[in-house]
């Protein structure tokens, strides 16, 4: 997929089912998973459809639906860089605009925002609305985290 890199904006080429070899950015050279990835509808499609090659290292993707206009949307963002940057080698942490890409809260049936979902082998394992507090989160990565470690 065609995603920019959270640290400079640069557009990468990420394929997906390398990204459990923590991928770097090919400009800047930071880990592109040290961040939130901020997805367009078919970069996400990618990234949650079921890995085609059985031997794919698929780690789990935690997404935050957002709009510019929410404002516990944009209280909740510190939140989820913290993580993303705590445990980005371990899952992805991506965000998707639901404003512009409104087709993608329809197909995800996204009724109030924000909402996360964690999805994993291309389905959604976890879905929880609201923002919620870092110890939450905290809380629900440490969760997946356990869930995905066998
Ligand atoms: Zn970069």
């Amino acid at each position: 997929m065609i995603v920019a890199c959270p640290h400079c904006q640069k557009k990468n080429r990420l394929p997906v089912d390398r990204l459990g070899e923590s991928p770097a950015c090919g400009v800047c050279g930071k880990p592109m998973l040290a961040g939130v990835l901020s997805l367009d509808a078919s970069a996400l499609s990618e990234l949650t459809q079921k890995p085609t090659n059985a031997q794919a290292q698929a780690i789990p993707v935690m997404v935050d639906f957002w709009a510019p206009w929410c404002g516990p949307c944009l209280q909740f963002a510190p939140t989820f860089a913290n993580a993303a940057n705590q445990h980005g080698g371990h899952m992805v942490f991506a965000k998707v605009d639901t404003e512009a890409h409104q087709s993608v809260a329809i197909a995800h049936q996204i009724r109030s925002i924000p909402t996360l979902i964690v999805f994993h082998h291309g389905q959604s394992i976890q879905r929880v609305s609201g923002a919620l507090a870092p110890s939450a989160l905290a809380q629900l990565v440490a969760q997946v985290l356990e869930k995905n470690r066998t």
